[in-house]
């Protein structure tokens, strides 16, 4: 038989789909699923004296318990800037955080570290005031979501200070953790990973003029320049099914290589003063299904900007 190109296309084709179409594409849930359970994310709350904010989150929280959200999680950025300040105005932040949170927070829920939340922006004494800050045990790890069935929550702190700022990157040692943690997930479990700086985004693109130079340029402080790498990681352990993030104040979804991407928003919106290009401040409801496919709604709450 005379091999075509046509042939020899298909062949090489039919051999090399060893992804099947429905994880390249995304799953999209079986008709049968059950909800296991529905998390509200709140990220960037970027919370301070003033503007209103700590009114604000309050009302966003009362807003997603509302909807039936079991589970908080507060995606990072929850102080307005401690990165820049010194320990007094840290605190003033902090303050007006907690008080929302034990006055209108009702659910459990986890903080995850962003950008704004390190003290100072110091890798060691400041990731330190965040972990303290928040409750956490440490920056980055498990958290145990109460009825999640088959789910598993996994926190990463995306920031990696550097020559006075700082990139989306997970360092070796949460890497190494993660590489391991992942490998010991079982077969017929879904892991949603939750970090500051989204690993895949698509709004990263219209966060600035960032065609202006006349090509696509997306800085490593909005999107994890480690993307690549964690994308061949996830591609090795299929469970992780979903990962959340915030930091750009803006809305998406990726589906990608059978992992849904969702920045999503900001409860502050434009820090307190208005929206942020067309989305209003607000925050996003998920729900898991026991299929290990997931439903992502973006809320506003009808907050109105004080001066
Ligand atoms: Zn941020």
């Amino acid at each position: 038989m005379q091999i075509t190109r046509r042939t020899a296309l298909a062949a090489g084709l039919s051999t090399a789909a060893a992804i099947p179409a429905s994880r390249a594409l995304g799953e999209t849930g079986s008709t049968n699923r059950r909800r296991v359970l529905r998390v509200a994310h709140l990220t960037d709350a970027h919370v301070l004296p003033g503007k209103g904010a700590g009114d604000g989150l309050a009302m966003c929280l009362e807003h997603a318990q509302d909807k039936g959200a079991d589970f908080i999680i507060f995606g990072g950025d929850n102080v307005m800037n401690v990165d820049g300040d010194g320990r007094e105005t840290a605190a003033a932040q902090l303050d007006v955080f907690k008080g929302s949170v034990k006055h209108a927070c009702s659910k459990p829920h986890h903080c995850v570290i962003g950008n704004h939340d390190i003290l100072r922006l110091d890798p060691v004494d400041g990731k330190k005031w965040a972990t303290d800050a928040f409750g956490l045990d440490n920056r980055y790890g498990e958290f145990a979501v109460p009825g999640s069935g088959s789910w598993q929550f996994i926190a990463l702190d995306s920031t990696s200070p550097e020559g006075g700022g700082y990139k989306g990157r997970f360092d070796d040692e949460q890497l190494d953790w993660l590489e391991r943690t992942l490998r010991d997930v079982p077969e017929d479990q879904h892991v949603c990973i939750v970090s500051h700086i989204p690993i895949l985004a698509a709004c990263v693109y219209f966060d600035g003029e960032n065609e202006k130079s006349g090509n696509w340029r997306v800085p490593g402080a909005w999107m994890h320049i480690d993307a690549r790498r964690l994308k061949d990681l996830f591609l090795k352990h299929p469970q992780v099914k979903l990962c959340l993030s915030g930091h750009i104040h803006l809305v998406d979804v990726v589906d990608y290589l059978g992992v849904r991407y969702a920045c999503n928003g900001a409860v502050s919106g434009g820090w307190w003063r208005g929206d942020y290009h067309e989305f209003a401040p607000g925050y996003a409801l998920v729900d898991l299904f026991d299929d290990g496919s997931s439903e992502i709604e973006f809320f506003n709450y009808g907050w109105v900007t004080r001066e």
